[in-house]
Order: structure tokens, then C-alpha cells, then sequence
């Protein structure tokens, strides 16, 4: 007869973690307690050893699938001659740091009830059990329980809480367990008027998307905008009253056999698909449907996820749907229903609402199994607000990020939790959701201001950086840019201490000399912080901010150092007088930054290459590159020298003219583009591992999201040289908040 005291961390809420503990004691013949703390679970057992023995152990062998044990502390304790085992009621006190869950997919077991005519959810949209449904965004406050969830305005009647009562139920203490009879319902508004009625209300949306309309339908992190796929027109009228021009579409499919007719998808590619995140995967397109992602070599698809998804695709939706965040522009994604109306008027024909309130907004991700491994390239529901990392530290550290793509991070109890995708701070809205995401962690993990470090960007005009002086807390930090992208990367690995040499190739990023870099080399780690060892060669950028949204721009900029440039606006070239503006801001120095940002070059070399319109979304011309270079066979690499510490582009430019002058085909220009910059960043890597004695390479920052960049490099690469890319956080500014966070915790910088 003995006692064992357990404390288990990591996400261990909202999993149906503690039904699992208590039908394991049973199985045992254990008496004790289980308990859901703010730090995570506790659980007091008494038995015989063998029986404790074979409990633990089951513990951390067959805990619930969505359950992520980080650590389980065993001690001996004094026996208390418990009757029986229980699950006793939340405990408050301390500073929070248990995990919750991100939001799951719906489970088989679910996904069989609501298709069953016999079962009393049959058809119900809100069905969930412990192992399935929403969690991040209908939690309200932690711990996590139904009193601190959106679902608290609904009662449960007695055979949700017979289920919820029941240890030995899939829906033991299910916290937004629900059915018709008790539960929320949707609805449909149109200009015919309300239908109410789940089964009602989903079948006209079904219709609807059939004849061609556009719906907005409410998720679980938000609203969605909809439409067929395979109508052209629908896709276009939803372009044109989305303000969306070019930004490709994610199509959600019925299944992942239709999947595979659109996209060749991978074994890796199929797996993200249905991991339980359910990411849009971006994938190869083996079709084409109009207006749906232009000049792309790559469709966006997710599975369904939640139930009311299913029951679209049942109630015969078509089988390929547009399912694009509700907003206009790039704004954030409408989650709250009167903002959703009056936001979305003029967009949608239609509103299928759920009256089950959104917590927070929480967009679809989006990855891709990529040649060094699955790549997150927006990371949001399903994976947020996991915590990605546990730091060596114990003060509470909340890093704002970029103003791009913007996520926060917040480091409490050593555990880096990084928040849901925010988007672009440039807009209103974004910066609004900012503001609301900062306070949501704050008071959530109930963190004090005194004791906060803040972290941000040291550009001066960031709004984020501006936002975190704000702040009133009392420690404050700024990290430069690249050097927090390249952080994120060994910082995702925990790894502190090994030195490697860190390449950030990227669009903007403000400089430690006041200039625009974005084509850097670091060595260092997160210990000894970063030095900057060599970078691409300094272009002059006229009209600052404006040259990123026309490459024609950059191209004057980084063409005004190479010799022999012939008429740009005469064929093959055809460039728009844009391009003498920029010529004249450039003699006259007026408005014209240095840069060495490697997001300009490529935007240069697709200006080159007939991309001479604005961008209208960031990255576009780079993709567009990438898009035309995968048309083409390997190519031999254009000349990208190493002088003095930089990568010189002018011999790399120079080939690119001559090549196109001489009318080889633009596909292969492209393509001997790529692998002339995968030549030339190995060629420097190489070369600072060997001097510092070297053998990491990580690689971060927007410029590397390009997989066939990625591809060449790895082709090319020296095996004497291991290269990691970012798997947990994103290449782009998503993953900056980490990387600032784990910079700012280990190294004096
Ligand atoms: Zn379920
Ligand atoms: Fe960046």
C-alpha cells in the first residue's frame, strides 16, 4: 500500500485529460483525486505499488491523442485512505500557466453520431466530446472550464449533463458539450428573410453556394467568406467585392479524394492535411479554376473540420468551395456577428450564423510539407496558443513581434506561448486586434506589468515598437529584426548554446546602422547573440516603402550599380515610366534608402522578367518568379560572387539582361535566377562555417518561404553542413515574436 502525488504539465486541459486519469485509477483499482490547476493537473493515488506503477506509466503511454505531457513530477506522499477516486472541482490561486488547448477537429466518433439518424445529435452542428471541438475559441479565462467558456449561456439539459457527469462518458466534462435540445443552433440571413433551423437554415446555405451565391458562414474562429470553385463568375464577384485582386483562395474540399484531383499531394502533404490542426496545405495544382489562385503554381486546400462543414458538403454544397477569411482587404477576420454584417455587406448574399459566440478571432493556418520539413506559413487555429518552447527563464517576457504578419509571444513560467496570427498592423482593425490579443494573454495567464521584460523591434517607426513604449512595464528590449529571425529557428529546437551561422533573407528589416537590410549573415547563438559577419551587396532603394510594392522601383535602385543597362522601356522589357520617376528620385538622392534586402532582388529580377505592375499582396512578384522558374529544367546558376563581405548581385543582374536580351525563354532566366542565389548563399555559408568553425546553417526570414529556393539549396548543399529551417513558427514575421522572445531570455545580445 503506498501514495503517490503527480503533477503533470503541458496541455493537459480541455483534452479530456482527467476523465482519462480517472478511468485509468479505476482500471487500477486506485482511490484518490484528480484536479485541474492553474499549472495543470494534480492527482493523488493510492494503491498497491504494482497498481501505482502500471498507472503511471499508462499515464504518459495512453493519454489522450490532443494531450501533450511536457513534464510529469512523481512523489511520495502519505496515504489518506480515500473511499474511491474522484475528479474534484477547479482550483484557483498563482499565476496560470496551464495550457489550453487549441481548437481540434471534429473526431470520428463525433463525425459517425451526427450522421447517425438514431443518435440525438444527429445533424446537430455544435456536436463535440472530450476528444474534438472547440477549445481556444470559446475559452473565456483559465482554467478551462464550461463557466469560463462562450458555451456558459447555455444550460445544459439532462442528457448533456448526464454525459458531462459520467467519468466513463466521451463526454465526461466535455466543456462545450451541447445537443439541439439544449444548445445553440444556426441560422441563415438573406435578403428573403431568416430561415431558423440547423438542418434548415444549412440546406439554403448549401443552395445558394449551388446557384452561384456568396455566403458568409461563421466557424469556429471566425467568419468565413464561401463560394463555388468551379464558378468562375462567383469567384470573380467575390474578387471584386472583396477588394482581393490577385491574393490566391483556399479552397476547402469535400473530401481528400477530391482533394487529389486538384493538387498533387505528397504522403508528407496528405499528413498535414489531416493532422489535427486541419491547416490549408498549399500544394502543386494539378488543375486550374479561375480567379481561384493566379499565376500560382500552388492551391491552397484544407479538409472540413468542424461539424457544420460536414454537414454543408452532406446537405450538397458543392464539393470545392472558396473558404477565404471574411474580411475586405487584408483586414482581420470578422468573428463577432453584428461586426460580421455590417462589415460584410455588399460581400455576402447571405449569412450563416452561428449563435455560438467566437471568443477570440482565430484564422485557418496555413503550411507546407516543404524539402526540409512540414513549413508553417500562418500559425493560428489548431495550433495556437500551444506553447511552442519552454525557455530557460523565469521572468515573464511578452514580445510584440513585427508589424507584418504580426503574433505576439508570451513567456510565463519559462513556457513561450505564441499567439494566434494577427495580420498587418498598418490597418486599423489589426492594430485594434493587437491591442485586444496583448490584453486576452495578459489577463489571461493574469500576468503583473511590473514584472514584465517587453521585447520589440528596434525600427523606429514600427507601431508595434511604438505600441510596446507604451507598455507599463518596466524592463524593456529591442531586437533587431533578422537577428530575431534567425533566433527563431534554434530557439524552435531548443537549442541555446550551439553556434551557427544565421542567414536571414527577407524583405525589410530595420538595420543596426539606420539602413534597410534583409540580406544578412550572423554568426552566434542564443546565448552569445548575433554578429553581423557579411550580407548582399547595398542597393540604393528609391521612394522607400513604395519600391516594395513595385518592383520596377527596385529595379532602378539595384540596376543603377551595374554597367551597360540597356532602354528598360523598349522591348523585351516594356517597363512603365514608373521607372524614370524612380531614375530621377535616384540622381537627385531624394527619398532613397540603402538597402541590402534580398526580398528587392528577386522583386528586381521579376521586374526583369515582365513583372512590371504593383504587387497587390506581399510577395506576390517573388511567387510569381518562383511560379515561372518551376516551368523550366535545372538551370546552370547566374554568377552571384562573394567581395568584401557581400554577395555582389551585379554579375548575378548582369547575366539575367544579357540572357533576356537574347530571348532565351523567361521560365529558364528564372530558374537560373533561383539557383544562383542558392549557389551564392551556400558559397558564403560555406565559407563562414570554415572560418568560425562552423557546421549549423539556419535559415529565417521571408525570402526562404520560396521552396524552390529551398529545393537548390538542399540539392546543393555540403553534407559537412547541417541546415534548419523553421518548423514551429513561420519564415516570415509570424515567427519574430519567438525568436525576439528567446534573444531577449538568453543573450545580453
Ligand atoms: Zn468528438
Ligand atoms: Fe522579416
Amino acid at each position: 500500500m503506498g501514495a503517490r502525488r503527480i503533477r503533470v504539465r503541458g496541455v493537459v486541459q480541455g483534452v479530456g485529460f482527467r476523465p482519462f486519469v480517472y478511468r485509468l485509477a479505476h482500471a487500477n483499482a486506485l482511490r484518490g483525486w484528480v484536479l485541474n490547476q492553474e499549472n495543470g493537473v494534480e492527482i493523488q493515488v493510492e494503491g498497491s505499488d504494482a497498481d501505482l506503477d502500471a498507472f503511471i506509466r499508462s499515464l504518459s503511454a495512453e493519454h489522450p491523442a490532443a494531450a501533450q505531457i511536457s513534464s510529469l513530477e512523481v512523489g511520495q506522499t502519505a496515504a489518506r485512505g480515500f473511499a474511491e477516486f474522484l475528479i474534484r472541482e477547479s482550483q484557483r490561486g498563482g499565476p496560470p500557466s496551464a495550457r489550453i488547448s487549441p481548437d481540434l477537429p471534429l473526431c470520428d466518433d463525433c463525425l459517425a453520431e451526427l450522421f447517425d439518424a438514431a443518435d440525438p445529435r444527429y445533424q446537430y452542428p455544435y456536436i463535440n466530446c472530450t476528444n474534438c471541438g472547440p477549445r481556444f475559441s470559446v475559452a473565456e479565462g483559465l482554467p478551462y472550464d464550461r463557466s469560463r467558456t462562450t458555451m456558459r449561456y447555455w444550460p445544459m439539459d439532462p442528457l448533456c449533463a448526464r454525459q458531462y457527469e459520467d467519468p466513463l462518458d466521451r463526454r465526461f466534462h466535455a466543456q462545450p458539450v451541447a445537443c439541439p435540445a439544449c444548445g445553440p443552433h444556426y441560422l441563415l440571413e438573406s435578403a428573403d428573410g431568416t430561415t431558423h433551423g440547423d438542418r434548415a437554415s444549412i440546406e439554403r446555405a448549401a443552395k445558394l453556394l449551388r446557384l452561384g451565391h456568396i455566403v458568409a458562414i461563421k466557424g469556429i474562429g471566425g467568419y468565413h467568406l464561401s463560394c463555388d470553385a468551379r464558378n468562375a463568375d462567383s469567384v470573380r464577384m467575390l474578387r471584386e467585392r472583396k477588394f482581393r485582386k490577385e491574393k490566391p483562395f483556399a479552397l476547402m474540399v469535400k473530401s481528400i479524394e477530391t482533394a487529389r484531383t486538384i493538387v498533387d499531394l505528397s504522403c508528407e502533404a496528405a499528413a498535414l492535411l489531416s493532422s489535427p490542426p486541419r491547416p490549408i496545405v498549399l500544394a502543386p495544382a494539378i488543375a486550374e479554376f479561375s480567379g481561384v489562385a493566379p499565376e500560382n503554381h500552388e492551391l491552397g486546400v484544407l479538409l472540413p473540420y468542424s461539424p457544420l462543414h460536414y454537414l454543408l458538403f452532406a446537405s450538397g454544397a458543392p464539393d470545392l468551395l472558396v473558404m477565404t477569411s471574411a474580411n475586405r482587404s487584408s483586414e482581420p477576420i470578422a468573428y463577432r456577428d453584428d461586426d460580421a454584417r455590417k462589415r460584410l455587406s455588399g460581400i455576402a448574399d447571405a449569412y450563416l450564423i452561428g449563435e455560438r459566440p467566437v471568443a477570440r478571432r482565430v484564422e485557418d493556418s496555413v503550411a507546407r510539407a516543404g524539402v526540409f520539413g512540414p513549413t508553417i506559413l500562418r500559425r493560428s487555429r489548431g495550433y495556437a496558443p500551444g506553447a511552442v518552447i519552454t525557455l530557460p527563464v523565469s521572468k515573464p517576457i511578452l514580445a510584440v513581434g513585427a508589424d507584418l504578419k504580426n503574433t505576439i509571444t508570451l513567456v510565463i513560467g519559462g513556457q513561450a506561448f505564441v499567439s494566434q496570427h494577427i495580420g498587418d498592423l498598418d490597418h486599423y482593425e489589426a492594430l485594434a486586434a493587437f491591442r485586444e490579443t496583448i490584453q486576452d494573454f495578459i489577463e489571461m495567464y493574469r500576468v503583473e506589468w511590473d514584472d514584465l521584460l517587453v521585447v520589440h523591434d528596434r525600427h523606429p517607426e514600427y507601431v508595434s515598437a511604438s505600441h510596446a513604449l507604451e507598455l507599463p512595464s518596466s524592463a524593456r528590449i529591442a531586437v533587431q529584426h533578422h537577428r530575431a529571425h534567425v533566433s527563431s529557428v534554434l530557439a524552435e529546437r531548443q537549442v541555446w548554446e550551439r553556434r551557427a551561422v544565421g542567414i536571414s533573407f527577407d524583405g525589410t528589416g530595420y538595420g543596426d546602422d539606420g539602413t534597410i537590410w534583409g540580406g544578412e549573415f550572423f554568426t552566434g547563438s542564443l546565448v552569445s547573440g548575433w554578429t553581423r559577419v557579411f550580407h548582399l551587396r547595398n542597393a540604393s532603394l528609391p521612394g522607400g516603402d513604395a519600391a516594395a510594392r513595385f518592383p520596377v522601383q527596385c529595379a532602378a535602385g539595384f540596376l543603377s550599380q551595374v554597367e551597360g543597362v540597356p532602354d528598360l522601356l523598349g522591348p523585351p522589357f516594356h517597363f512603365p515610366r514608373r521607372y524614370l520617376l524612380s531614375l530621377s528620385l535616384l540622381r537627385k538622392q531624394l527619398r532613397t534608402f540603402q538597402s541590402s534586402s534580398a526580398g528587392r532582388l528577386f522583386d528586381t529580377a521579376a521586374a526583369l522578367l515582365g513583372f512590371t505592375r504593383e504587387i497587390s499582396f506581399e510577395g506576390q512578384a517573388a511567387i510569381w518568379l518562383e511560379h515561372l522558374a518551376r516551368e523550366a529544367p535545372p538551370a546552370q546558376p547566374y554568377p552571384f560572387p562573394i567581395a568584401d563581405n557581400t554577395l555582389d548581385f551585379r554579375p548575378l543582374l548582369t547575366a539575367l539582361i544579357q540572357d533576356r536580351l537574347q530571348g532565351r525563354p523567361i521560365c529558364e532566366i528564372a530558374r537560373a535566377f533561383h539557383a544562383g542565389i542558392a549557389h551564392g548563399v551556400l558559397q558564403a555559408a560555406q565559407r563562414i562555417c570554415e572560418a568560425n568553425s562552423i557546421d549549423l546553417v539556419v535559415l529565417s526570414g521571408g525570402v526562404f518561404q520560396n521552396e524552390l529556393l529551398l529545393t537548390e539549396i538542399e540539392s546543393r548543399r555540403k553534407r559537412s553542413i547541417e541546415i534548419w529551417t523553421n518548423l514551429a513558427v513561420p519564415p516570415n514575421d509570424g515567427g519574430i515574436s519567438l525568436g525576439q522572445a528567446a534573444l531577449a531570455a538568453l543573450s545580453a545580445q
